[in-house]
């Protein structure tokens, strides 16, 4: 760093820190400012720091996201740091480059570090004056709470009585509706009795924690399993003595026995492992309990190492770009391709259906889907540079970008870059079943289409498509699903062959381009001529290909048919 930009930061990094000593005289507008400027001082496009009360919050993504700042150009990821506090609260601040800009050095990313330190620490003592400090190891209502629980577990583990514990994490099932039908007041006094119960089946030696809102852990002798149980799988509760009024309290589980191994007896270590089945449990049917097992625990090692590699395999150029060609079965034409992804990790060609879940839960999936639209982007400009024939080639964009305010703008972002006619974009989105995706959804749509970007809806048929979807918002493609294509002759007769034919004529007639997905047959491709939907994607033709291999059948432009 030279003098005079050393000298900038101290003046700069004064102001900042006058905020934070005196919070009783805090000007947030003012912080922001200085922020804003560390911010630009430093090629950041973007911070945020994400405030969990605990880690149990943290694990579940139930926390604050504070961003203060996004100009809209971030690249890459240049510093991510997690604190966890004496309280058990988690602070997680990261901050995004600017995109096309080289590098800090590595004293100017000591100087980041200590600003954003500064940061961290400062929003959590706020958070926490204001939050859980205060009650160490109780709630509001008095539980136990999560921290209680961690010195429970730590003490059991330091004298030795870890060993034949049943660890449990409970969500009570419906518990809103309940609030809903009994009132709020009655509603806690129902969780109060629930609570009681699990306390009593627990015995002397087990305690019964609430780590916030309507979820519970607990541990307790492993004999007494059966019992306790029998209470999470359901137990009718009184709620008014004098009218005799009960409702019926259940809850969805995780349990992991605590085994003899040492290094699986550790606080943090049991916790994952209630964790991770309660949620499946949740994410299951009714009243779910759910034993913490080996396999889901390699399924979540593979999630954890996924979403940990995911910047460095990214920087790494680990993911590829497959096209899989777009026929005209008219005439044998490559009309188009779609772009799908492929993670080449130690030469082995991964599948997206393999990362994209665990990239989605992560907040990853948008970083990958505009590094394909980049890609895909220079293709297209080098193929306009060499004269050769160029297509519409589609982009999958993950349903989360719906949440991006300023999705378009980063699109539109990438293309210009490229400076490519816009007109050989299209983007594929899937449908949605809530009532504020379809109106993101629409939004969207509706403003790809008015800059004169294509869009398509993906796998149309497979969820739970509504007319609504495709009457209502201005798409220009409809991919229908390979559900609705009959596999063989047999089946074209079928509710199947039905249903292709008249998804494919309601597709026409609300004019709209129709392609069918997942074609693999010969007697498939008249099929699609017999009901003029006249583009196919699918194995018959091609599987997605590596680009070098696309370039080839693209350059010759058509299929033998
Ligand atoms: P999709 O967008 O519906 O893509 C079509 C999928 O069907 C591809 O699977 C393709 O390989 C497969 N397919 C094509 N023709 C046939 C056929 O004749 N028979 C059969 N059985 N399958 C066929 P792939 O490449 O494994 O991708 C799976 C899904 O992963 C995609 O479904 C898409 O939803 C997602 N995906 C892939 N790449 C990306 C990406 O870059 N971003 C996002 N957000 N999602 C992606
Ligand atoms: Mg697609
Ligand atoms: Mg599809």
């Amino acid at each position: 760093m030279d003098k005079e930009r050393e000298q900038q930061f101290h003046v700069l990094f004064e102001r900042y820190i006058e905020h934070m000593v005196r919070p009783d005289q805090f000007d947030r507008e003012s912080f922001v400012a200085v922020l804003k400027e560390l911010s630009e001082f430093f090629h950041l496009a973007k911070g945020t720091t994400e405030f969990y009360k605990n880690r149990m919050y943290e694990a579940a993504g139930e926390g604050e996201i504070l961003s203060d700042y996004d100009n809209g150009n971030a690249g890459e990821i240049v510093f991510r740091k997690r604190l966890e506090r004496p309280s058990g609260a988690v602070i997680i601040g990261t901050a995004w480059g600017e995109k096309d800009k080289p590098p800090l050095s590595e004293e100017e990313m000591k100087r980041l570090e200590m600003v954003e330190y500064s940061l961290l620490s400062f929003v959590s003592r706020n958070r926490l004056e204001k939050a859980i400090e205060t009650l160490a190891f109780y709630d509001e209502y008095s539980y136990p709470n999560v921290r209680y629980f961690m010195r429970h577990l730590a003490m059991l583990q330091k004298t030795g009585k870890i060993r034949n514990k049943t660890a449990v994490a409970l969500n009570l099932r419906h518990f809103s509706m309940i609030n809903q039908q009994v009132g709020r007041e009655l509603g806690d006094q129902v969780m109060r009795s629930y609570y009681e119960f699990l306390s009593m089946a627990v015995g002397e030696d087990g305690i019964v924690c609430r780590v916030g809102g309507d979820n519970f852990t607990m541990i307790f002798d492993k004999e007494l399993t059966p019992q306790v149980e029998e209470i999470l799988r359901g137990m009718p509760v009184v709620y008014d003595r004098e009218k005799d009024r009960r409702i019926m309290v259940s809850a969805s589980a995780g349990i992991f026995f605590v085994p003899d191994d040492p290094a699986l007896q550790a606080p943090g270590e049991i916790m994952e492992r209630i964790m991770v089945p309660m949620n499946f449990a949740k994410a299951g049917g009714e009243g779910a309990i759910v034993y913490f097992d080996a396999e889901m625990a390699a399924k979540k090692n593979k999630k954890n190492e996924i979403q940990t590699g995911f910047p460095e395999a990214l920087k790494n150029r680990e993911f590829h770009v497959y096209y899989q060609p777009k026929v005209d079965v008219r005439d044998g034409r490559i009309v188009g391709a779609e772009a799908l992804c492929r993670w080449i990790r130690d030469g082995k060609v991964v599948s997206p259906a393999d990362f994209i879940p665990a990239l989605e839960e992560g907040g990853y999936i948008c970083e990958l889907d505009f590094y394909m639209l980049d890609s895909v982007c220079a293709m297209i400009a080098e193929r306009i540079r060499q004269g050769k024939s160029v297509i519409r080639v589609s982009v999958n964009l993950s349903r989360k970008h719906l949440m991006d305010a300023d999705l378009l703008g980063h699109l539109l972002k990438i293309i210009e870059r490229y400076d490519i006619p816009r007109k050989y974009i299209e983007i594929e989105l899937t449908e949605t079943t809530t009532e504020v995706g379809f109106r993101g959804l629409k939004n969207v749509v509706a403003g790809l289409q008015e800059e004169g970007i294509c869009t398509s809806v993906d796998d149309f048929g497979m969820g739970y498509s509504s007319l609504n979807l495709i009457r209502e918002i201005p798409w220009d493609v409809l991919k229908v699903d390979r559900c609705f294509l009959p596999v063989d002759e047999f089946a074209e007769k079928s509710t199947t062959g039905l249903m292709y034919r008249h998804v494919v004529a309601m597709g026409r007639e609300l004019g709209l381009e129709c392609i069918t997905e997942g074609v693999e047959t010969r007697r498939q491709v008249e099929l699609l001529r017999e009901n003029e939907c006249f583009i196919a994607q699918g194995y018959y033709f091609d599987k997605p290909l590596p680009f070098e291999e696309f370039e080839k059948k693209l350059d010759k432009g058509f299929y033998e048919i």
